[in-house]
């Protein structure tokens, strides 16, 4: 018996995630994402053949190449990410956090910190297979669940060997508030935890603000999930957000990014906080709009962290560059572990067994 591993998207840049894991002779697509940048094709999903999708998360550079598969292959997310599924397809529950058994492979799910209802992925094969999604150690909102031990880890490496922690961002993103500023963010993902902090900056500064109703409606479902799935502390600071009512005439606003320019905004300056696509570099470089990171993604030492915790014999850093010298500081960051090829083929470890695990 052998696993293969092929990364049909996500390696060597930030582009859709699509891994097909081949274990125990089936085989699993971790994640269908389609393209970043609105009018791309998606190409890794070309006559592809797999017996079940796992989906990690609602983003669509994880979901949006769903529509390209075959609507008869059984499809696994959780409640909250079918939302974002195309209209009509079937899918079957993922668990929030637990054990379930998908084409006879025990998969384990945990909360990966980094949107609503987003989940990492860990494979009972071949001493562990985990495939964080996209996963954040920081998140005020988000919790993130230790994952069990895993020999291969997949980890989101979006941010490339940035390493800046989250406060550092706050700060920079607190020195634009003395203007009109538009936030255009994902509204399931930071979108949640700006809310809350634009609110108490607000609050502190005798500013007003204004929150998508999208943003709102994430919130509510947020609170109303079991206390386990969000960080504790903040329910008290959601609840206070969403009786709050929009200021007529804001001077900060909260919205769901729908690719809006600084020309639809005029008297606002625009502050991006995450992946800026083509057009909105070009504006950034032109100075239409600002940009200051708000992390969501794993920063390097959190993913050398990750890496360590699960134990991992081969890691494989996604959704970023690995062309050098990004190719040289991974290699100083993960040593021999790194691994950065598109597949990855492994007979069975002899020591462990499908059958050595069992359903929680
Ligand atoms: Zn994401």
């Amino acid at each position: 018996m052998s696993l293969a591993i092929d990364i049909l998207s996500g390696l060597g840049d930030k582009s859709p995630a699509a891994i097909v894991v081949t274990a125990n002779g089936r085989r699993l697509l971790l994640d269908a994402g389609g393209a970043l940048h609105p009018g791309d094709p998606t190409t890794w999903a070309r006559g592809l053949a797999v017996d079940a999708v796992i989906i990690s998360h609602d983003h669509i550079d994880h979901i949006g190449g769903v529509s390209e598969l075959d609507p008869e292959t059984p499809l696994y997310c959780t409640p909250l990410v079918a939302s974002a599924l195309p209209k009509g397809r079937a899918w079957q529950p993922l668990p929030e956090r637990g054990t379930c058994w998908i084409e006879g492979i025990p998969v384990t799910t945990g909360q990966a910190g980094h949107s609503l209802g987003g989940v990492w992925i860990h494979l009972g094969v071949e001493g562990g297979i985990f495939y964080s999604g996209d996963a954040c150690l920081e998140s005020r909102l988000f919790p993130f669940d230790v994952p069990p031990s895993a020999r291969i880890a997949l980890l989101d490496a979006s941010y490339g060997t940035y390493d800046q922690p989250q406060q550092a961002c706050v700060d920079a993103i607190s020195e634009h508030l003395n203007r009109p500023l538009v936030f255009p963010v994902p509204e399931s993902g930071r979108a949640l935890e700006m809310a809350l902090w634009l609110a108490s900056e607000a609050d502190a500064r005798g500013l007003s603000i204004a929150v998508d109703p999208s943003i709102r409606a994430n919130l509510k479902t947020l609170l109303e999930l079991p206390a386990t799935l969000r960080r504790p502390g903040a329910d008290e600071a959601i609840a206070a957000l969403l009786a709050r009512e929009d200021a007529a005439t804001p001077s900060l606003r909260l919205i769901s990014d729908r690719d809006d320019t600084a020309a639809q905004w005029p008297g606002y300056q625009l502050l991006h906080t995450g992946y800026l696509t083509p057009s909105r570099c070009a504006e950034l470089a032109a100075d239409k709009i600002l940009w200051q990171r708000w992390n969501v993604h794993l920063r390097a030492s959190h993913l050398v962290a990750l890496a360590d915790q699960v134990g991992a014999c081969q890691v494989v850093p996604l959704f970023t560059s690995l062309a050098e010298p990004g190719l040289s500081a991974w290699r100083a960051l993960l040593g021999p572990r790194l691994h950065a090829l598109p597949t990855l083929h492994t007979a069975l470890h002899p020591t462990f067994h499908l059958e050595a695990w069992s359903p929680a």
